[in-house]
């Protein structure tokens, strides 16, 4: 455990809201008023996360629970700021943070002003270093990336966002969403993530927006295959995104398409178990891609709605399917291939994984 702590890791799915510290939940939740509160029983809340199992449909429950604390720009900015704590803390180096751009007319929020929110989030963080803007020139500053022997240097993360489109959203939205993404790149957005119910929506309102995000040079990746749903995923996988994530609900046809086409899977073990994704850790897809040497990469979803750690989805995959220590470090340095920043930051990656890999030895 201590040792998955310790080696450094690259996490590539994690939604904000979702990675909502619980007592930060339950502290906001508190603080509603009556009339905020609605239907929300808060004594729910803390027994909800704590249940085992949640179906998809009681995590959406809490999805919308987690936004309806969401009553100003400052919380915005609290809970980002203390994600990346978080995961810094889990000596995550490298964070691909996803986000959902929220409009709510009644407490003056646009989309871009909640990510604006996000992104003084990011700027507010003091206990390590946060480098978000991506770097005009060619070097950066990640010589100061704390190798595993050298605890002496201040820590430092690179965060890079990706914004989500939720399935709930029309056609519209969805291009506003891409828009903002575009006129943000400057500030480190990198991609368009495709995510929300999975039993809401249809796969062509989206399209358009993903579409044009790609031909924007904006890399996308997108929830494939969280329930059973042969023709989406089949078209999702034509549309060939950068990366997908979950792959759940496969089937034959799919793995085949999948493997030839060897796009990135962003497998989320705890929450693929805890939502009944996949019956048990044993006959999870993790096992049979890794053995095929699919790429992939290891991620936590929810940090806070599944009660995980990067370091935690490491130490499972590692007791589950037997990955020893060196096994785990290449699975880690693997993930750099597969990020949405540019190459400055990807061989600046390369460099520092080599040396962790070289000290290990
Ligand atoms: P946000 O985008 O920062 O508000 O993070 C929470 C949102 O992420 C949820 O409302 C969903 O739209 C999305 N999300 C989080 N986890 C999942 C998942 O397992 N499947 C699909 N969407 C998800």
């Amino acid at each position: 455990e201590e040792w998955c702590v310790s080696m450094p890791k690259i996490e590539l799915h994690a939604h904000l809201n979702g990675s909502i510290r619980l007592t930060t939940l339950l502290e906001l939740a508190k603080a509603l008023t009556e009339n905020q509160k609605g239907a929300v029983n808060i004594s729910q809340v803390e027994h909800v996360i704590m249940k085992h199992d949640l179906s998809l449909t009681e995590v959406f429950q809490l999805f919308d629970l987690i936004h309806n604390v969401i009553t100003d720009h400052n919380t915005v900015t609290r809970i980002t700021k203390e994600v990346i704590e978080d995961f810094a803390s889990d000596n995550v180096v490298y964070l691909e943070l996803r986000t959902t751009p929220k409009r709510n007319d009644s407490i003056g929020m646009s989309k871009r002003s909640y990510v604006d929110a996000v992104m003084e989030g990011l700027r507010s963080v003091s206990s390590v270093d946060v480098d978000f803007i991506p770097n005009t020139q060619d070097s950066t500053s990640l010589s100061n990336l704390p190798i595993i022997t050298n605890e002496n240097s201040r820590k430092i993360i690179i965060v890079r966002l990706i914004l989500s489109i939720d399935r709930r959203e029309t056609t519209e939205a969805a291009m506003e969403t891409v828009k903002l993404a575009l006129e943000m790149r400057h500030l480190g957005v990198v991609g368009i993530d495709l995510s929300g119910n999975p039993k809401t929506g249809e796969w062509t309102t989206y399209l358009p927006a993903l579409k044009f995000a790609r031909e924007q040079g904006l890399s996308v990746t997108l929830h494939c295959g969280e329930i059973r749903n042969s023709k989406e995923i089949k078209n999702m996988l034509e549309f060939h995104p950068q990366r997908i994530g979950h792959a759940c609900f496969f089937e034959d046809e799919h793995w085949i398409k999948l493997k030839s086409s060897k796009i990135p899977v962003e497998i989320c073990l705890t929450s693929n178990i805890r939502t009944f994704s996949v019956a048990s850790i044993e006959v999870h897809h993790f096992a049979c891609l890794y053995k095929a040497k699919h790429p992939l990469v290891l991620c936590t979803d929810d940090t806070g709605v599944f009660s995980t750690r990067l370091s935690k989805e490491y130490k499972l995959a590692a007791n589950s399917f037997g990955l020893g220590r060196w096994e785990m470090l290449e699975l880690s340095r693997n993930a750099v291939e597969y990020i949405f920043a540019d190459n400055g930051v990807k061989n600046d990656l390369r460099i520092f994984f080599n040396s962790v890999a070289n000290n290990m030895e």
